[in-house]
């Protein structure tokens, strides 16, 4: 039977050959084209731990968070200041202000930043604050974004959209490099299952990392708090994907000092600065053994 736009994971070649392994021969088997975001690099060394909390709410409570991230030894700091919410009725985010707010804590902490941008109209807005693009998952499809921030020559943190097959994350992807920037690390975080909220948010595939490593060359990270919605999940799945060959995590964090004033969205999978800690300690226990993490043949 002929089914219109049916893929498959042989079409890659063609649907992405600037970043498929099989038809850019530019870096070697196994290898990653390392992403660099300042002195951070994606697919270097060592897994990167990207924290902070999901939005950026107001300078003193993202500073308390980015200083504690800091202390607990991440390597980026995360923040939305325009947020993608399920109700238009909901903290949208401070636009602008969240920006520059984001900016003094970076500029703080050392920590380079990486934040949402949802309109094609405010990458060049986003990306005079930001030190890396994200897009969510969301706009994973949203094709007038993906050329504007290929354009942008800022690195980009591509999530997978929550029902998007392997095929159409790196079609995404291939968007951007099209217009001249490779700089893309992809995102897994969480795709809908069979969980809808009964036990977690979503599902973390856990199986597309090694996947996406042998299709392309591109770095991959998790995301544990969104895939999990459940802060006691954050540290297990953490590991998980890291043991998946994960290269890195972003992860939600709250401060204790703030629990006066709980996070405005997504409280519940917010972890302490405490948890952040056991996490990073992991990664620095299991280094060796985490180089020579799951392969697909
Ligand atoms: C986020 O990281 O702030 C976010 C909204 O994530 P996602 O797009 O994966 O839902
Ligand atoms: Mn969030």
């Amino acid at each position: 039977m002929k089914i219109a736009g049916r893929v498959a994971v042989d079409d890659l070649p063609r649907i992405c050959p600037l970043l498929s392994r099989r038809t850019n021969p530019r870096f070697g088997e196994a290898q990653t084209r390392v992403v660099q975001v300042g002195s951070v690099r994606f697919g270097g060394e060592s897994p990167v731990v990207i924290a902070g909390p999901c939005a950026v709410e107001n300078r003193e409570q993202t500073l308390e968070v980015a200083r504690e991230v800091k202390g607990s030894g991440a390597d980026m700091l995360r923040g939305g200041a325009y947020k993608p919410r399920t109700s238009p009725h909901d903290f949208q985010g401070l636009g602008l202000e969240g920006l520059k707010i984001l900016r003094e804590a970076s500029r703080e902490t050392g920590l380079p930043v990486v934040t949402e941008v949802m309109d094609p109209r405010l990458v060049e807005q986003v990306a005079e604050y930001a030190d890396m693009l994200q897009i969510g998952s969301r706009n994973m499809q949203n094709y007038p974004l993906l050329i504007e921030v290929g354009r942008a020559r800022k690195p980009v943190l591509l999530k997978r959209g929550m029902a998007a097959g392997l095929c159409e994350w790196l079609g995404a992807a291939e968007y951007i490099a099209n217009e001249g920037n490779f700089d893309i690390v992809l995102c897994e975080r969480g795709i809908k299952a069979f969980s809808n909220g009964e036990y977690s948010r979503y599902s973390l595939d856990l199986n597309v990392i090694p996947a996406v490593k042998a299709e392309t060359f591109l770095p991959v990270i998790a995301d544990p708090s969104h895939a999990t919605g459940v802060a006691g999940m954050v540290e297990g799945a953490s590991r998980a994907a890291l043991e998946f060959g994960a290269q890195g995590l972003i992860i939600e964090v709250t401060s204790d000092r703030l629990d006066a004033s709980k996070p405005k969205c997504d409280a519940a999978q917010a972890i302490s600065p405490g948890t952040l800690r056991r996490i990073i300690h992991y990664i620095d226990a299991r280094q060796e053994q985490l180089v020579a993490a799951v392969h697909a043949a």
